[in-house]
């Protein structure tokens, strides 16, 4: 049986890692060739407008996940240090008790329309209400795909803003939009309605738009965290989630750890990241800005960790259909729906959360950090090949990790070498 946990990967180099994960996600030596290469020009820029060149960004592998008692290789695109080290690490502590359970809604969607020009809001509410069959079949027109897989309009709700320019009428579609992210889906059945909306309510509509705030299509994950791995730091992330709970200043940063899993997971599969950071944010500010993740200790001492926010990601449509890289981490994870990549994302969530408390709570961030950014100030002291991770190791040693520091042990390795 294939494992993800797997011990030593980073010790390993990109040749071996690079074997490892083939081997566990059946990759072909055509994904092999197109992983090394950069994007197609042509791809590009027919991706996004005025292309002029590339952005690169290196992709880690996140081992040791087990989630719902599946094995997965998780890639990473991010360019900061230490996240990936640290989903591995907690994906590792999570095993200990069965990894990860996640479970997710239906892939519902919400997208907005917006009818002003209005005296009587509730009497428009009742003419859309009353009318609601036949504005979700004519949404259902708009994508015969969607309604074959399942998907599609299934409700309509109405709720009624009072603002400074009158009374405005809001209308939400709520579209089941199966395995794909959803905002062009939902848009172009917005738009489609807006017309007889405006007939049946006399009312001129404005806005027509999906809202990231997918408070009906959600991700939850729930790991233990045994206090035979981590010890006297159950009561430190104890602490450590009361705060972020409790205090928006700290909830904010508490939360934006949380994304730097789930955004490298989302960048690596050409998902839209920031329409998931924007849908997290609001969700974790519905009641008051507050942690996306709870922790509670058991009666066995250990600590159990829970996440939830919405969670709208596709493995069909928008730029992940078109990305070959893309394509190949889907393949990487293996997922095969938009529901079980939700969990995943869920479960990388709360890994990398648990990591960040962990290490606040107990030795502090800056030590993990330093050593691999050590290695970044050296590149930019100038130091190449060998020397990086020589000058990055003195400047560790010597917790001193500066650009001043690394010109001159630079300079001093340099000598010797001559
Ligand atoms: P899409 O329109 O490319 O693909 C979705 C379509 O694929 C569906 O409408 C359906 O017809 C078809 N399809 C085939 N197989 C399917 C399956 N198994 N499940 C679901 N659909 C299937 O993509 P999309 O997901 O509607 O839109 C995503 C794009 O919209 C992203 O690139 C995003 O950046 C962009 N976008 C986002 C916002 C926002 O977040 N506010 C606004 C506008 C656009």
């Amino acid at each position: 049986m294939k494992t993800s946990r797997i011990s030593g990967f980073y010790n390993l180099s990109i040749e071996e890692r690079m074997k490892i994960v083939r081997e566990f996600s059946q990759l072909e030596e055509k994904d092999i060739e197109e992983l090394k290469k950069p994007l197609d020009m042509d791809i590009a820029n027919r991706m996004i407008e005025n292309v002029v060149y590339l952005m690169d960004v290196p992709v880690g592998i996140a081992t040791n996940f087990l989630i719902n008692g599946k094995d997965y290789l998780i890639p990473m695109a991010i360019e900061e240090p230490s996240v990936v080290a640290a989903a591995s690490n907690a994906a590792k502590v999570a095993r200990a008790k069965g990894g990860f359970r996640a479970i997710s809604t239906e892939p519902l969607m919400i997208g907005q329309i917006q009818v002003v020009n209005i005296k009587d809001p509730y009497s428009a509410k009742f003419k859309i209400l009353e009318n609601k069959q036949e504005l979700i079949r004519i949404a259902n027109e708009q994508d015969p795909v969607l309604v074959s897989l399942g998907g599609g309009c299934k409700d309509i709700e109405v709720r009624i803003l009072d603002t400074k320019l009158g009374p405005m009428v809001i209308v939400h579609i709520i579209v089941d939009v199966r395995d794909a992210m959803g905002a062009n889906a939902v848009n172009t059945m917005a738009e489609s309605l807006a017309p007889y909306i405006e007939d049946i309510t006399g009312g001129k509509v404005y806005l027509r738009i999906l809202s990231n705030l997918a408070v009906y299509r959600l991700a939850r994950a729930w790991a233990v965290f045994p206090r035979s791995e981590i010890g006297d730091a159950v009561e430190g992330i104890y602490h450590a989630y009361e705060f972020a709970r409790v205090d928006p200043f700290r909830a904010t940063t508490h939360n934006k750890g949380i994304m730097n899993g789930i955004d490298a997971v989302l960048i690596a599969t050409a998902n839209d990241w920031r329409a998931v950071e924007a849908g997290a944010h609001a969700y974790a500010a519905l009641n008051g800005y507050t942690s996306l993740t709870h922790y509670e200790i058991n009666n066995e001492g250990d600590l159990v960790g829970y996440i939830e926010l919405p969670v709208a990601v596709g493995t069909v449509g928008g730029a992940s259909s078109t990305h070959p890289k893309a394509k190949i981490a889907r393949k990487i994870l293996n997922v095969s729906s938009a529901r079980e990549f939700s969990e995943i994302l869920a479960s990388v969530g709360l890994a990398q959360n648990f990591a960040a408390l962990r290490a606040l709570a107990t030795e502090g961030i800056q030590r993990g950090h330093m050593s691999l950014h050590a290695r970044n100030i050296a590149i930019m002291a100038g130091a190449t090949g060998d020397l990086i991770d020589k000058v990055a190791e003195i400047m560790v040693s010597e917790k001193k990790v500066r650009v001043d520091r690394a010109r001159e042990i630079l300079e001093k390795l340099k000598n010797e070498n001559r």
